[in-house]
């Protein structure tokens, strides 16, 4: 029988009743004939509460002592919630094992806080399953080459979930969540949104890279590279629906891109807050510059998202680009200490009040005039736009964060995704 990976998160995790309904679903996964292996998250609040405590007694430091104890302090929440999964299955009368990271172990280098995973051992995890037990393996986490224990950046056990997913070789990941799948934008922005049935991966990347918020964007990369086909569901339906239709709800994030017959043209509107926009003014319109510019935001490890160069007069010419928000305040210190008095540049001016929006869909590679036609719905709502970019399957704008809503509500008509589809 095919062997397939669950995973749940925080919320899902969040109490011993609700600890006790995931162990009745795997239950029923199990007795069903499946080989199951879970991936849960810490109980939700859990993590923020570990790292709140470090918080009281130390500001947070970028140093590695620091950021190693960090890992080593909020990889317990993984570690409480699998035990007691694994407690929770037994009281069922399931064979259940739990293992941290490090025991099995996944590999992963040293960067603290945001390690990467390098490797799985598999063979523990195997001798379990033939012998017919459900394997716990605690998400978020692995262990470096030093034996010091590492975790994969905040949402990472989704990654933990496909990584394991991809290394046993299961037909599926299921990633058990507080919402039922991916919607066509967020429900609470327009409550008309749909939620779809499949999404190619690259969708998902742009959704999930753009503010969709359901999985962590390394998660689908993992996926979409190895092809783990990867389904998010619901784990607020009864734990005793048929099995059948509970393996078909949610959203599938699919890579056969042929398997929607009727393709719509968009498939999401993304969108968020995240960014502020720097624009460097009266800049001398001369080779090298936005080397100079941008060069030294990347020396600073500030990473850079959308970038507009106008065209020049009199010589002279506009740069404007958008960082992540946090990083504005020391963009612009960057900007005004060094950069400026080199280039000769007028002013430099911040904004964070913009907001970026996104149309994505794979659809768009075949169809022209769909970023024509976002254009003139904005037009026509009177918002202005402010910086676009586009790629193969999206396009953005940024626009006045006050316009946000209005903007994502007039596209979501505008492309149809209110309409139910076949
Ligand atoms: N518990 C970790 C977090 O809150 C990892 C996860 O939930 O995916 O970020
Ligand atoms: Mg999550």
């Amino acid at each position: 029988m095919s062997l397939i990976v669950h995973k749940y998160g925080g919320t899902s995790m969040g109490s011993t009743d609700r600890i006790k309904n995931v162990a009745k679903r795997v239950a029923k996964w199990s007795r069903a004939g499946y080989q199951m292996v879970v991936v849960p998250s810490a109980m939700s609040g859990e993590t923020n509460r570990l790292l709140g405590l470090a918080k009281e007694l130390a500001p947070s430091s970028a140093s590695m002592s620091y950021q190693r104890e960090l890992d080593m302090l909020a990889s317990t929440g993984e570690q409480a919630s699998s035990a007691l999964l694994a407690i929770a299955l037994q009281a069922e009368g399931v064979e259940s094992v739990s293992y941290a990271g490090w025991q099995l172990p996944i590999r992963t280098n040293s960067a603290f806080t945001k390690a990467r995973i390098e490797s799985i051992e598999d063979k523990r995890v195997m001798a379990d399953l033939d012998k017919g037990k459900v394997v716990i393996i605690t998400g978020f986490q692995g262990v470096d080459e030093h034996s010091n224990i590492t975790t994969l950046g905040r949402g990472g056990s989704d990654t933990s979930a496909v990584a394991i997913a991809v290394a046993l070789k299961a037909s599926e990941c299921l990633i058990y969540t507080d919402v039922d799948g991916v919607y066509t934008t967020d429900p609470r922005v327009v409550p008309e949104a749909k939620r779809l049935l499949t999404i190619s991966f690259e969708e998902m990347l742009e959704m999930a890279s753009m503010g969709s918020k359901v999985l962590q964007i390394r998660s689908v990369e993992f996926a979409g590279k190895y092809k783990v086909p990867l389904r998010v569901l619901s784990s607020f339906t009864p734990w005793d629906i048929d099995l059948t239709e509970e393996a078909r709800s949610g959203t599938l994030i699919s890579f056969e891109e042929d398997e929607k017959m009727e393709q719509a043209i968009v498939s999401g509107i993304a969108f968020n807050r995240d960014e502020a926009k720097i624009s460097v003014l009266g800049v001398p319109d001369k080779p090298g510059i936005a080397y100079q510019i941008l060069g030294a935001v990347a020396q600073a490890n500030i990473e850079v998202d959308m970038i507009i160069q106008n065209i020049s007069r009199d010589g002279k010419t506009d740069f404007s680009f958008t960082v992540h928000r946090n990083d504005h305040a020391k963009t612009l210190d960057l900007l005004k200490s060094q950069v400026i008095p080199e280039l000769g540049a007028a002013e430099v001016v911040g904004d964070t009040k913009i907001c970026k929006v996104s149309i994505v869909g794979i659809g768009m590679r075949s169809h022209v005039g769909v970023a024509s036609k976002m254009f003139k719905t904005l037009s026509e709502e009177g918002i202005n736009i402010q910086m676009i970019s586009t790629s193969e399957i999206k396009t953005s704008v940024v626009i006045d964060e006050k316009y946000m809503e209005l903007a994502v509500r007039a596209l979501h008509k505008t492309f149809d995704l209110d309409q139910d589809r076949a």
